[in-house]
């Protein structure tokens, strides 16, 4: 498997003098030790890279360091924000697919922004009722138009010193946001620092193929964009796949709902059963009087039933 790497990390003294390696692409390839035990290079990934030959542009990836989070769809790694995006019409806001999304996200642990689009064809009353509704459940909504422009400029610091991917249902304008985004990324890539406190040869990977569930022989490539914000980089693949939610367990649902956590922090005690899953047990203090308590049921049944299925299966 051979990668593009980008954004060299701590260099030694002559190429900092030169001080133009920074950004430079190397055509890697990969241990064939990493490969056997299945250690994946994702873009996103710091590796360590060794036989560097600048002249050529070539490496060999020795080791993949950790990762702080990753997402599957699209693979990319130590990523820091999930841009949810729908829109609010065309196709209209569906609050089932919505939340469907949201706990999807909430899943990968990653801090996630929701971010609604299209607003040029909604009323105000419509978009702030969404606002009052998306607050309500513990999120601060950013309503913006990729056609107008409206809105994306108090979005864009949100992105400043973070590895950020959108995620969102097909149709919403993923696609648009990210080459709106990339459209402005005309500046010149100051963004692209060494990164200090890592060893020699620390390298960022930017860009990797990666084969899709779909089809043998499809082959996607992802690549992180760095945009004009300070720091900012977008993969430039959006998350489409309707969620599976196969990181939810039934356990684990209920801290997915940020009004499950408020909830139980404001709370001075402590549910009645310590394993109580917060649908209709006695001296429950999460309750049931929040707009999306049906849906966390319906979810909760969902989950559990796969579970008790996966129990019969093995
Ligand atoms: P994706 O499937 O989520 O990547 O969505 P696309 O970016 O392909 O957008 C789907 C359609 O919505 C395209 O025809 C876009 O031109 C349109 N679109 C995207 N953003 C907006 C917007 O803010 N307002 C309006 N009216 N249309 C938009
Ligand atoms: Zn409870």
């Amino acid at each position: 498997m051979t990668v593009v790497v980008e954004r060299a990390g701590a260099l030694d003294d002559g190429l900092r003098e030169e001080g133009f390696r920074a950004g430079i692409k190397l055509l890697c390839v990969v241990r064939a030790l990493l490969k056997k035990i299945r250690r994946r290079v994702m873009v996103g990934d710091s590796v360590l890279v060794s036989g560097i030959d600048w002249t050529d542009k070539r490496g060999m990836i020795e080791d993949v360091l950790q990762r702080r989070s990753e997402t599957s769809d699209p693979p990319v790694a130590n990523v820091d924000l999930l841009l949810v995006l729908f829109s609010l019409d065309r196709p209209r806001l569906d609050p089932v697919i919505l939340n469907r999304f949201l706990v999807e996200a909430e899943s990968t642990g990653i801090p996630l922004a929701v971010v609604l689009n299209k607003a040029d064809l909604v009323t105000q009353e419509m978009k702030d009722s969404w606002e009052k509704r998306l607050t309500e459940w513990g999120y601060k909504p950013y309503i913006c138009s990729v056609e107008t422009g409206m809105g994306l400029h108090d979005m864009a610091p949100l992105l400043e010193d973070k590895t950020s991917v959108v995620f969102g249902p097909s149709g919403v304008g993923k696609s648009s946001l990210i080459n709106f985004l990339r459209g402005r990324s005309c500046l010149p890539p100051d963004d692209i620092q060494a990164l200090d406190e890592v060893d020699d040869e620390v390298i960022r990977v930017n860009e990797v193929s990666y084969r899709t569930g779909s089809g043998r022989h499809t082959t996607r490539h992802v690549s992180l964009l760095h945009l004009p914000f300070r720091g900012a980089m977008l993969a430039d693949t959006p998350g489409f796949s309707y969620p599976n939610l196969s990181m939810v367990t039934s356990n684990s649902l209920a801290s997915l709902f940020p009004e499950v956590r408020a909830r139980l922090e404001k709370s001075e005690f402590s549910c009645g059963f310590a394993d109580c899953q917060h649908i209709s047990e006695p001296d429950c203090v999460v309750g049931g009087d929040w707009e999306r308590y049906p849906y966390y049921v319906s979810l909760w049944n969902e989950v559990h039933k796969r579970e008790e299925h996966e129990k019969a299966v093995f």
